[in-house]
């Protein structure tokens, strides 16, 4: 792209900016707040949790694809360790599941225990060597085993044995239902014409289907999720390792996407039949030629984000980065012409921010400071003078790229200092600090959503698609955002969606 006119060329944000209110005869509760993650993939809500290591690990993942986003695992862990987290998503609720863990006959109901804790389940089916299956061991079986006798007793004197009420592989899921709701059971092991296990279908993920109906699910029933790599390093092997874990969307995150080794390994892996049901967001960038790298690469979704995250130090120690609005749409001035879509990542403070995005031309927006307060992002509730807080750091701070030690850690590489001998010399782009616990991810998406359908009201549009066509902006000044807060009052009781 050609260098614009530095002067004439203005970089606005969200607080710069306000949606028009138009003609409507919308109802917020009617809308649908669906949209696409990538080229292949569609979300129910426009939502992402950061792959930040104080906002997603399982239990982010999981909360954001039941109320209809997706969360991405952090990468500031062992390849290991993040393909656990990513195989706990998969196998926390599924219409099937196709591969569930299993015990033997000779284990002992404490190696069950562990294994139920392990992957958060109530049973398990017994099986030979072979996959031939022999019983099933739940909670009912194991109830009368004393805490003491646990490693003693073998899986065989307590289990409850063949034959049990079991169905044929590819039973429809009515049909499992009602078998399952005739013999009042809650496990329903599949098996095929030799009696060997193939899958497994429970009660509980019926009641979470009924539960979250939004809920971001591949084609197995499963909910999905995504995992961060970089490509330093290991980071080919951390993909692939992904991928056997079952990983739905690969986001390869680096604080400049628009790097050689970055489109290297988006090519390398949209050349490679083994990630061909993987789909690959690549990032950050900030501008349209950045955008356009990534799109010749492969990619399909492009993230935007050099600079605007709550957390974020880049701008003012490199002096570089694009006001996110305008980011964004520069972003989608190639975007739009591939088909591909953009997620705006950062800066977000407040439900209104999530419109404004969408229309300056993101389908989706990637949240860290908003999320990082909930139940679900790792970490510790921390009190100060009788408040309620939660760590929240950036990637690029010194606490996180030390996290893992030297030249181990995952986090600089983001930041392109996988090669800095000591943690003397690091150059921080993040800072860490500490945001105002919110309670429950539900809760705070519920906000935000109710925010977004009050946006597509005042807009008159039904659908992220409406919207996105259908909104203007007006620019505001200093005195316009002055006017847009609370103002002339003391506030008195905080509301849910707002803050200062
Ligand atoms: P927030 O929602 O808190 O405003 O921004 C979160 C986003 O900031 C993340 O998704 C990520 O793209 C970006 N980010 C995370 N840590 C750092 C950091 O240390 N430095 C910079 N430059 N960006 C960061």
């Amino acid at each position: 792209m050609e260098q614009p006119d530095p002067f004439g060329f203005v970089g606005l944000t969200y607080d710069d900016v306000m949606l028009l209110p138009g003609a409507t005869d919308v109802i917020p509760s009617e809308v649908d707040t669906s949209t696409r993650l990538t080229r292949r993939i569609r979300v129910n809500a426009p939502l992402l949790s950061s792959a930040m290591d104080t906002v997603t690990e399982t239990r982010m993942a999981v909360a954001m694809a039941r109320q209809g986003g997706i969360g991405i695992i952090h990468r500031n862990l062992s390849i290991e360790d993040q393909a656990n987290h990513v195989d706990k998503v998969k196998r926390s609720e599924s219409g099937m599941i196709t591969n569930p863990v299993t015990t033997t006959a000779d284990a002992s109901v404490a190696e069950v225990d562990e294994l139920c804790g392990k992957f958060r389940v109530s049973g398990l089916p017994v099986v030979e060597p072979d996959g031939k299956l022999v019983g099933i061991i739940t909670n009912r079986d194991m109830r009368f085993v004393r805490p003491a006798a646990k490693a003693t007793t073998k899986v065989h004197e307590v289990m409850t044995r063949m034959p049990l009420i079991t169905a044929p592989t590819g039973i429809t899921a009515d049909d499992a239902m009602q078998i399952l709701a005739e013999h009042k059971i809650e496990k329903l092991p599949l098996v095929d014409g030799d009696g060997k296990l193939t899958g497994l279908i429970t009660v509980k993920d019926y009641d979470k289907t009924e539960q979250y109906p939004l809920a971001t699910k591949d084609e197995d029933g499963r909910l999905r999720v995504g995992a961060a790599i970089g490509f330093f390093g290991d980071a080919w092997q951390r993909a692939g390792t992904l991928v056997d874990a079952g990983v739905d969307v690969l986001v390869v995150d680096t604080a400049n996407g628009e790097s050689a080794g970055e489109i290297n390994i988006i090519k390398r892996i949209k050349a490679d039949p083994a990630f061909k049901n993987v789909d690959v967001i690549g990032g950050n960038i900030a501008t349209r030629s950045g955008a356009q790298a990534l799109i010749d690469a492969g990619a399909d979704a492009v993230k935007v984000g050099v600079g605007p995250g709550s957390i974020c130090t880049t701008r003012v120690v490199a002096g570089v980065g694009v006001p996110q609005v305008t980011a964004v749409y520069e972003a989608s001035l190639a975007a739009r012409e591939a088909g591909v879509p953009i997620i705006a990542d950062g800066g977000l403070q407040y439900s209104g921010d999530i419109a404004k995005a969408l229309v300056a031309g993101a389908e989706s927006v990637m949240l860290g400071s908003l999320l990082a307060g909930t139940d679900e992002s790792p970490g510790d509730l921390i009190f100060v003078n009788g408040k309620q807080y939660k760590t929240y750091r950036g990637m690029g701070s010194l606490g996180a790229m030390q996290a893992r030690g030297k030249k181990t850690s995952y986090s600089r590489d983001r930041y392109f200092q996988a090669d800095v001998p000591s943690d003397d010399e690091l150059i921080a782009e993040g800072i860490e600090g500490k945001v105002a616990y919110r309670g429950a991810v539900g809760t705070v998406v519920y906000q935000l959503l109710g925010g977004l359908r009050q946006s597509m009201f005042y807009v008159g549009a039904r659908s992220i698609e409406e919207l996105r066509s259908k909104g203007k902006f007006v620019r505001i000044t200093a005195a316009g955002l002055k006017e847009s807060h609370p103002h002339d009052i003391q506030m008195v009781a905080e509301a849910p969606n707002y803050r200062r």
